[in-house]
């Protein structure tokens, strides 16, 4: 089973061996992927291709994906898609500063390779659903 065709997956890493892990995920998952590696790519890429999901690191190199997250939920000229944070800790309070930001959810690295995809698709499933009510 494969998402369907046309959901865009705006993938925020800069980390090239995870970058890389969950772009192929994806792929195979069947989603389009965009890959931004820096905060101001993030934000560039997510207003010029409107993707349906973002995947965001929370450390960049020039600065937070909460920050970036922040902006976008703010932005009346974005069509607002679900966001996951990508978080390579799991502290106490860290899903709480990532929702507050405006994140949907959040994973955290390692990716389960085995689970991955099944997770994305779970999380735009839920999201059909709601807009359907
Ligand atoms: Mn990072």
């Amino acid at each position: 089973m494969s998402e369907k065709p046309g959901t865009l997956v705006l993938l925020v890493e800069d980390n090239e061996v995870n970058a890389e892990l969950a772009r192929a995920l994806l792929a195979r998952g069947g989603f389009e992927v965009l890959h931004a590696a820096t905060a101001a790519a993030a934000y560039s890429m997510a207003r010029d291709a409107q993707p349906d999901l973002i995947l965001m690191d929370l450390q960049l190199p020039d600065g937070e994906g909460l920050s970036v997250v922040s902006r976008l939920r703010a932005d009346p000229d974005i069509e607002q898609p679900v966001i996951i944070a990508l978080t390579a800790y799991a502290m106490a309070g860290d899903e709480a500063k990532t929702r507050e930001a405006g994140c949907d959810g959040y994973i955290t690295k390692p990716f389960d390779t085995r689970s991955f995809t099944a997770r994305m698709r779970s999380i735009m499933a839920d999201r059909s659903s709601q807009k359907q009510i």
